[in-house]
């Protein structure tokens, strides 16, 4: 067994360091504060060659994996620049399409896609169903002249005004009508100006350079060329997706955990309080050393997830208990570190508090966490299912 990086991987994962020379924590909190998208790092990602780090080289991306997608974004989270956009554009739509789509599919989307010009959101929420996926409504109702005609209601869809392309997950059988619960769902690329489609962005507590929004299709006007794989057999699709999401967004909460540790340390090591450093106190080491340890732990996890899945074995056990363990080092994380800065880390100088609400978004999204216990306790052990 080998845990070490190539030269390749070790250049990706220290790249996080040479973009944040540029595009630092300040800017990415600058932009978050007044939701704007960061379009010069995004755009500086992209002329790297990172957006299409899963994408085949024959369509303007490496041709790499999901550990080297894991690596870039643990990267650039150990930087304090997170970006939810790669996991809903690079990782989730655009890998999927060099994986799932048809020959004209990928030339027309990915170079676009790679080289930052074409972006993607990925459409499965909706405000009925929930978490409850099996219960969407959306339908792409099939005509007889083998269209389809897209109505209903996505939610919280990161990037949706932003981006040129949605990837929606919909039914094309509503889940009355089919004999298996995952029957019935198709994937279907839509373009976001197509005529029917109504978005407003939800005022969101959150402070994030990406927006959230509401998606409404209206007899949207689809064909065979929208269909991303087999109409029908979207469900086995949509899983190729979730467990890469869950590894990325993992990733994101351990980098995110680093940071914070990072910074806690050398605030730690130079503030003196009754004489001595603070960070002599075993009272502030200790949370710092248990969360270092359970941050290393999740990212371990998740690089096996990504690992798995790269080597087409089955990754849903690890990508499920590397997000919840990530999930709950980065909060840790983060928490043990504000601890350390006193007041100061309640203030706009230092920062740390506002790392805590992305970190606490991933104990609820994209999956939240007592649904990654299910999956752990009905799939990967064996018990009854509680729900
Ligand atoms: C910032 C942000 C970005 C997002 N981006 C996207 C995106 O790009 N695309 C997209 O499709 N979606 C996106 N989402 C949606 C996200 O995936 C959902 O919010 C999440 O899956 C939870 O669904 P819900 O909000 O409907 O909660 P609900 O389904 O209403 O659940 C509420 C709570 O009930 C509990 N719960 C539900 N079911 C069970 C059960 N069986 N057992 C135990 N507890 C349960 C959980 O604690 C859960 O948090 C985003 C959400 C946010 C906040």
């Amino acid at each position: 067994m080998d845990f070490d990086l190539s030269p390749e991987q070790t250049m990706i994962y220290e790249y996080g360091k040479s973009l944040a020379r540029t595009y630092d924590r300040a800017y990415w909190m600058e932009n978050a504060e007044i939701r704007r998208f960061p379009e010069e790092m995004y755009g500086q990602i992209a002329a790297d060659g990172f957006l299409g780090t899963m994408v085949p080289d024959a369509y303007g991306g490496s041709g790499l994996g999901m550990m080297e997608m894991l690596l870039f974004q643990e990267g650039i989270a150990n930087e304090g620049v997170p970006l939810l956009s790669l996991v809903v554009g690079a990782c989730m739509s655009m890998s999927i399409i060099g994986e799932r789509g048809t020959e004209k599919q990928k030339q027309q989307y990915l170079p676009g896609a790679c080289a930052g010009d074409i972006r993607f959101c990925f459409a499965i929420t909706e405000p009925d169903a929930g978490t409850n996926s099996i219960r969407i409504s959306t339908l792409a109702k099939p005509t007889p002249d083998g269209r389809f005609k897209l109505s209903g209601a996505k939610t919280f869809i990161t990037d949706a005004g932003e981006s040129d392309f949605a990837l929606v997950v919909a039914r094309t059988t509503p889940h009355t009508e089919v004999k298996r619960k995952t029957d019935g769902f198709t994937l279907f690329i839509v373009d976001s100006k197509a005529r029917g489609i109504e978005m407003q962005p939800i005022p969101m507590s959150i402070v994030l350079p990406e927006m959230q929004y509401q998606v409404f299709f209206d007899d949207v006007d689809l064909g065979p060329e929208n269909v991303l794989g087999e109409v029908g057999k979207g469900f086995d699709i949509l899983f190729e997706s979730l467990n890469p999401e869950r590894i990325l967004g993992g990733a994101l909460c351990s980098g995110l955990g680093r940071y914070a540790m990072g910074k806690a340390v050398e605030y730690a090591n130079d503030r003196v309080v009754f004489d001595r450093p603070i960070g002599a106190y075993q009272a502030l080491q200790h949370p710092l050393a248990r969360a270092k340890t359970e941050v290393e732990m999740a990212s371990l996890l998740a690089r096996k997830a990504a690992w798995l899945f790269d080597n087409d074995m089955p990754c849903g056990a690890e990508a499920n208990m590397a997000k919840l363990a990530a999930s709950e080092a980065g909060i840790k994380a983060v928490d043990a570190s504000l601890q350390c800065f006193g007041g100061n880390g309640f203030t706009k100088e230092y920062g740390i508090f506002d790392l805590y609400p992305l970190v606490r978004l991933t104990k609820t999204a994209p999956i939240n966490n007592e649904m990654i216990h299910n999956y752990i306790g009905e799939h990967v052990m064996g018990l009854p299912r509680s729900y």
